[in-house]
């Protein structure tokens, strides 16, 4: 039951994936650890000594398992990251604290939880950042010892129903795609804003989600009924009858919708006035790319790769990324593949060593994408050997997130010219012209969008972080949700002057960002001239429908009005009457 019993009680928070969805909650406990502490009987403690002693025995085991795999996969400078962690777990005086709080009568988890307490509160008051950095260290360490201890590796999600909707504080993106084969019905979250990429895993599973919902997970209970609606971005606990009813009819017409849109997978995408633009899909598994192959996308115009790097302890080598990539070059034969190499960092958090970002005061302006590919050249090389050698089965192409300058582009490309004459002099076939592409993302590339163009084949807008990078507005924070805006007349003129300097040089311009996915934005791009929309594969039918309704030259005339104003409310007006004479609703 609810702590608020109140029926059909609203709470509001971000429109973050569409759709309405109704069902029992399911209320995700964050991976903390609540250690139960119990007394121990004298008789028993030299027993509860072993359990503690083979725990040891195996976190070191699982310790140079990790040491071995990071050495041979990445050098030995990366592997000694880990020594850390075996030198704490050999020091005698941890051990000797644990078994003296054992011999006191504590179980052998809250011995060494005490333990781990008492050394990081001592790290803490040190000023040295180095020192205080070692705390994350120490508490890896006890976590491994306690899940040994318990017998398990957590299974945060191993409860989960199908057909339930997930509560959470907040979900990583890695939390959700390992949630991704239960079929849930919907999520609900605290926190979040639109363009998370928790919002955008749920729209790539077509479920509905609305994230910051900012206490909805400590007032749902697991068993509770919930409705998520994704297109008001609302929650309704405990609804009635008749609440329950009207959503029951949404949820029809939903589907009716689907089934209506499905008959577009044989049109082309084109305007009233024989105007043709491509839709292509966004994908973050190769398991994606059959949906978007079945819903008529034009290619994958986004295959958002850092995914591949979540809920594991080693790094993928190059085999298991070209593997990968044979997977989608097999499902869409040869239509174009765009491969992003690597964007981890920001709200894309892999705890692989030296790929933690969390420890990161600032993540998105941190080391991200392809500043950490280059400061780590051998990720990045691994990952451009597996593109490379799967471009030989397929049209794949290449493209760098996050430049902001032209010397990056410059730095990647000598890197993938390295790695083409490591793959000539091995025999090994590949693509020796694979296109290579920028995304524009931040408003530095923007100033400098024509000099980019001249050296690549084809470029791509980020508006989710050109949005958030241009108006100093967090993506994933719901506090400042209200200012992140798409039709700001500064984003409007930075997209306009990205495909006008793209064009120029003869470059094809697409948006993989959320607002391609979005029918009320789509009149503005298709006016100001875009090549290709990208979106999620459950997007590709409706975007399509958009296009095939609306009017070019309408669109043309509509973006010239809206790029004269400096006030919203002008913008909003203009694009309003637009939306409304052409149907765009979203
Ligand atoms: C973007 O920033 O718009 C984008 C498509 O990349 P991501 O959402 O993965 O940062
Ligand atoms: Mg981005």
């Amino acid at each position: 039951m609810n702590k608020e019993k109140r029926i059909d009680f609203i709470v509001h928070g971000v429109a973050a994936s569409a759709g309405v969805a109704f069902g029992k909650a399911f209320v995700f406990q964050e991976d903390v650890y609540n250690i139960e502490k119990r007394t121990v009987l004298l008789e028993f403690r030299s027993q509860e000594k072993k359990r503690l002693e083979k725990a040891f025995e195996d976190t070191k085991a699982d310790i140079e398992v990790a040491h071995i795999k990071l050495n041979s996969e990445l050098g030995k400078d990366y592997a000694r990251i880990i020594d850390a962690h075996l030198l704490m777990l050999e020091d005698p005086d941890f051990k000797k604290d644990v078994f003296k709080f054992i011999s006191e009568g504590d179980n052998a988890e809250y011995a060494v939880h005490k333990v781990i307490n008492k050394i990081t509160a001592s790290f803490e008051t040190i000023k040295d950042d180095y020192f205080k950095e070692r705390i994350h260290d120490i508490r890896d360490v006890g976590e491994k010892i306690i899940d040994n201890l318990l017998g398990k590796k957590k299974e945060s999600f191993s409860n989960l129903q199908e057909g339930c909707i997930v509560v959470a504080h907040n979900l990583t993106p890695a939390e959700t795609i390992s949630i991704r084969e239960k079929k849930i019905k919907g999520f609900a979250t605290d926190i979040g804003g639109k363009t998370s990429h928790t919002a955008i895993v749920a729209q790539g599973l077509a479920i509905p989600a609305v994230t910051g919902l900012r206490n909805i997970a400590s007032i749902v209970c697991s068993g509770d009924e919930i409705i998520i609606n994704g297109n008001k971005g609302i929650a309704i606990l405990n609804p009635s009858n008749e609440t329950i009813d009207i959503y029951k009819k949404e949820l029809d017409i939903e589907l009716n919708e689907k089934k209506e849109l499905e008959n577009l997978k044989k049109f082309v995408s084109v305007t009233i006035d024989n105007h043709k633009v491509g839709i292509l899909a966004n994908i973050d598994d190769p398991g994606e790319a059959k949906v978007a192959s079945d819903n008529g996308a034009e290619g994958i115009g986004l295959y958002r790769t850092e995914f591949m790097y979540f809920n594991r302890e080693v790094m993928p080598v190059e085999k298991e990324h070209f593997e990968k990539y044979c997977e989608v070059a097999n499902q869409m034969s040869d239509l174009p593949i765009i491969i992003r190499t690597i964007d981890l960092g920001g709200d894309k958090l892999a705890k692989l060593g030296l790929l933690d970002s969390t420890q990161e005061k600032n993540p998105f302006m941190g080391l991200r994408a392809i500043r950490l590919c280059l400061k780590y050249p051998k990720i990045f090389r691994a990952q451009l050997k597996g593109i490379l050698m799967a471009s030989a089965f397929g049209d794949i192409r290449i493209m760098y997130p996050m430049i902001s300058g032209i010397e990056e582009l410059r730095a990647a490309n000598k890197i993938l010219e390295q790695v083409k004459k490591e793959l000539k002099t091995e025999n090994v076939a590949f693509n020796e012209n694979i296109k290579i592409g920028v995304m524009i993302e931040i408003p530095s590339a923007v100033l400098i969008a024509r000099e980019l163009a001249k050296e690549v084949d084809f470029v791509s807008i980020g508006t989710n972080d050109l949005i958030q990078y241009s108006l100093a507005v967090d993506r994933v924070n719901e506090n400042v949700a209200n200012l992140y805006d798409p039709l700001h007349p500064s984003i409007l003129r930075f997209i306009k002057k990205i495909i006008d300097d793209a064009h120029a040089e003869g470059v094809k311009v697409s948006v993989c960002g959320e607002m391609a996915a979005d029918t009320r934005y789509t009149g503005i791009l298709l006016g100001f001239g875009l090549d290709e929309f990208s979106v999620v594969p459950s997007r590709v039918l409706k975007i399509k429908k958009t296009i095939r309704g609306l009017s070019f030259e309408k669109s043309q005339e509509m973006v010239l009005e809206i790029l004269k104003s400096s006030e919203k409310q002008q913008i909003l007006d203009a694009v309003d009457r637009f939306n409304e004479e052409f149907k765009c609703l979203n």
